[in-house]
């Protein structure tokens, strides 16, 4: 698949679709195209066509942003299909519908279906996110009746006009003695007088099934019963936080599970509650609410004290407590279970105490240190808040057209997308954490109504979810990741790149000479100090790796709307000139000549040397057209990004040159590293100014190589290599390697 074959074609329908609406906007509905406008023509279509779902690569386009419909049903008035205008959103009105026909999953966050009024007029469905449906099934049937909130009959690509739904809080699946029920669809032997018990009984047969949206339904019946009594409520609930854990709904099944404690002597009551203590402590552990959880399983071992799954929830709670408040992870075995599951989820907790976010002077907010924390240290180590992992194959996958940035997410990143917004539906406390997050709105006109609100609000019962601000948050704040399928090489773009959203590590602003360096091991990012950082000070991390190209750094620092003032950014600008065209033809070359082609052969055997000189001579030409635009009356002391990898190459080639060691210096001070050699002439320690430093990846291999080079005498590119290895990398795992 050319990617940007598909992206040009994708947004170019985009456009097309966007003077479509403009043209079509508040008119009448007979104005789309009209040939699938009988029940007849929708029936055989939708009879012929096949799921999508998993096949090949499908493309979403969403028109343009707009919030959720935050009436209540009360409030809202019911309106026919033939009064629908096009492209608008009936904001005060609420659409009433019955599927007919096979509805299909047109992708994997989408699923279409052919509609009908009470009046005989039929229309096509299109809902977004309706796996987390709250009803009784995740999938749509034919027959169900659906409430629609603020319809929105959009124009399609080819011409024609589907209902669309986005938000998962705008539709509801109605019950037979819902009030917007339509009387003449009602059938006769309903389950509307069903008691309590016998809902019970439901719900148990479908949790025997593992069919969990079923169960959770027919409990939550069960409780509105009118004839539940104390016990069986406590036994409802207490069922019904079980169901909910499995369907992440972890805030439900907390306050579930704690509400049906019966606090009786009896052993049979004690049982009961140790098993919903158990649930509240799951449920608390999977909110990162590790004190809470703890407490709730000392008490349910207190009831029942030979448990086992109590006794193993109790230590892996308590390693989690150790993480979030000592920081102390053992990333070795984190690094084992990574790579030997091929599972990127990682039980981690965060630990972020020795971080807070502040207001910065001029550049919004930012991440500040709480106490001193010392080089290599351990600044952060954050779990992700959501993770879209690598698509399986990345030809079967969805790529959504952003109708904010016009931009496109695919892979990993719609999956994030998905995945954050299931996560604060299902578990609204946890919103707050991702919806704090900054997001430079560029939606055309102010269209999300609670931009600067970080809560959810409940409304009919279900949580409200702007998709698109979770949408703009998720293209501000991801991450690129390794995901468990490792396919990102052989595509050579990031397709195949799993993508994560960190909600406190997002608040780091950008410098060129960042004092903190980033890394990730499964979901988590772990963030160490490349210098002693003070207490009170501002994180920062260059957002991109570097690379001696200044004016494509600042073009890509525009895509976050930031300028890098840092002390390295202002010299660049003074100096004022590319070296981009130098830099290209470096690295063109450097890919046909591996250091290997010319290392061993002049100083190891003497042979061929001239061959390997004249390798080595084009490498110092283009040192030497870099040096020149690095003016040490501009440069002096500061890194000199464009020559590392250059001089890297030089050292790998003449390793075993007695100039090995100069060379080694000098990429040392081509990262700023400066040498305090009054106090570092002899010994173990080289002791640096690390202030206005960079560190690299290249720079642990020139640690390393001298390291092994060094044998016998003080080595101090022993301690070096080590450090910078960990601080790159997060920590020691693979540094034998
Ligand atoms: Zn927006
Ligand atoms: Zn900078």
């Amino acid at each position: 698949m050319d990617l940007n074959v598909m992206i040009g074609g994708v947004l170019q329908q985009k456009r097309a679709l966007d003077q479509l609406v403009e043209s079509r906007k508040g008119k009448p509905r007979s104005e789309a195209i009209l040939h699938l406008r009988t029940r007849d023509a929708l029936l055989s279509v939708y009879a012929a066509k096949k799921n999508r779902a998993n096949v090949g690569v499908r493309q979403v386009i969403i028109p343009a942003a707009y919030p959720p419909c935050e009436l209540p049903f009360t409030s809202l008035k019911k309106m026919r299909m033939q009064d629908l205008l096009l492209d608008i959103h009936h904001r005060n009105d609420v659409l009433v519908v019955r599927v007919f026909g096979q509805p299909l999953e047109s992708s994997s966050v989408q699923t279409c279906a052919a509609v009908e009024d009470e009046h005989g007029e039929v229309e096509q469905i299109s809902i977004y996110h309706f796996g987390f449906a709250r009803w009784a099934d995740q999938t749509l049937h034919s027959g169900d009746v659906l409430a629609v909130k603020a319809p929105y009959l959009r124009s399609m690509v080819g011409g024609g006009a589907i209902l669309s739904v986005y938000h998962p809080s705008d539709v509801f699946v109605l019950e037979q003695d819902h009030q917007l029920y339509p009387a003449k669809w009602r059938k006769s032997g309903s389950h509307v007088n069903k008691s309590a018990a016998q809902w019970k009984l439901d719900g148990n047969e479908a949790l025997k099934d593992k069919n969990f949206h079923k169960a959770n339904y027919y409990y939550g019946r069960g409780l509105s019963a009118s004839d539940l009594d104390d016990e069986l409520k406590c036994d409802l609930l207490r069922n019904k936080s079980c169901v909910e854990l499995y369907l992440g709904q972890f805030d439900a099944a907390k306050t579930n599970a704690l509400a049906s404690l019966l606090n009786k002597p009896e052993e049979k009551s004690k049982q009961l509650d140790s098993k919903a203590l158990f649930r509240a402590g799951r449920a608390l552990y999977e909110l990162s609410d590790y004190q809470e959880a703890k407490d709730a399983f000392q008490k349910a071992l207190l009831l029942s004290p030979s448990d086992k799954d109590d006794q193993s929830q109790l230590k892996h709670t308590v390693a989690r407590i150790k993480e979030e408040t000592e920081g102390l992870f053992n990333f070795a075995s984190i690094s084992k279970t990574v790579n030997s599951s091929k599972n990127i989820h990682v039980d981690q907790a965060s630990y972020l105490s020795r971080t807070e976010v502040r207001q910065t002077e001029g550049r919004g907010r930012g991440l500040f240190t709480t106490q001193d924390i010392a080089c290599g240290n351990i600044v952060l180590c954050e779990k992700a808040f959501t993770v879209g992992d690598t698509p399986k194959d990345i030809n079967n996958q969805d790529c959504v057209v952003s109708p904010s940035s016009k931009g496109l997410l695919w892979g990993g990143r719609t999956e994030a997308w998905f995945n954050a917004v299931r996560s604060i539906f299902n578990s609204p406390s946890l919103a707050p954490r991702l919806l704090a997050l900054c997001v430079t709105c560029k939606c055309p006109g102010k269209v999300h109504s609670r931009m600067t609100e970080t809560t959810v609000p409940i409304v009919d019962g279900v949580p409200v979810v702007d998709v698109f601000r979770v949408m703009e948050i998720i293209e501000a704040n991801s991450f690129g990741i390794s995901g468990s399928a490792n396919n990102s090489n052989s595509t050579g773009s990031d397709l195949g790149m799993a993508c994560a959203v960190f909600t406190r590590t997002s608040f780091i602003n950008h410098s060129c000479l960042g004092n903190a360096e980033r890394s990730f091991m499964g979901d988590i990012i772990i963030l160490r100090a490349n210098k002693d950082i003070p207490a009170g000070a501002e994180i920062t991390v260059p957002y991109k790796p570097v690379d001696g190209d200044y004016h494509l750094l600042k073009s890509s620092l525009n895509m976050w709307d930031f300028q890098c003032r840092c002390k390295l950014c202002l010299a660049e600008e003074q100096w004022g000139l590319s070296r981009a065209h130098i830099l290209l033809s470096a690295k063109s070359w450097e890919k046909d000549n591996p250091p290997a082609s010319a290392s061993g052969i002049k100083w190891a055997r003497g042979l061929e040397a001239s061959k390997a000189s004249h390798i080595s001579s084009v490498e110092e030409v283009f040192i030497d057209q870099l040096s020149d635009t690095y003016p040490e009356e501009i440069f002096a002391g500061l890194p000199k990004i464009g020559l590392m990898k250059r001089r890297l190459w030089l050292l790998k080639a003449c390793l075993d040159s007695p100039a090995a060691g100069t060379m080694a210096y000098q990429i040392m001070e081509d990262h700023g590293l400066k040498m305090d050699f009054a106090v570092s002439a002899t010994g173990e320690t080289l002791v640096f100014d690390r202030s206005n430093a960079i560190f690299t990846h290249d720079l642990v291999e020139c640690f390393q190589l001298m390291s092994r080079k060094i044998t016998g005498g003080p080595n101090p590119f022993k301690k070096l290599a080590l450090e910078t290895y960990i601080i790159m990398n997060g920590s020691a795992v693979g540094y034998e390697k």
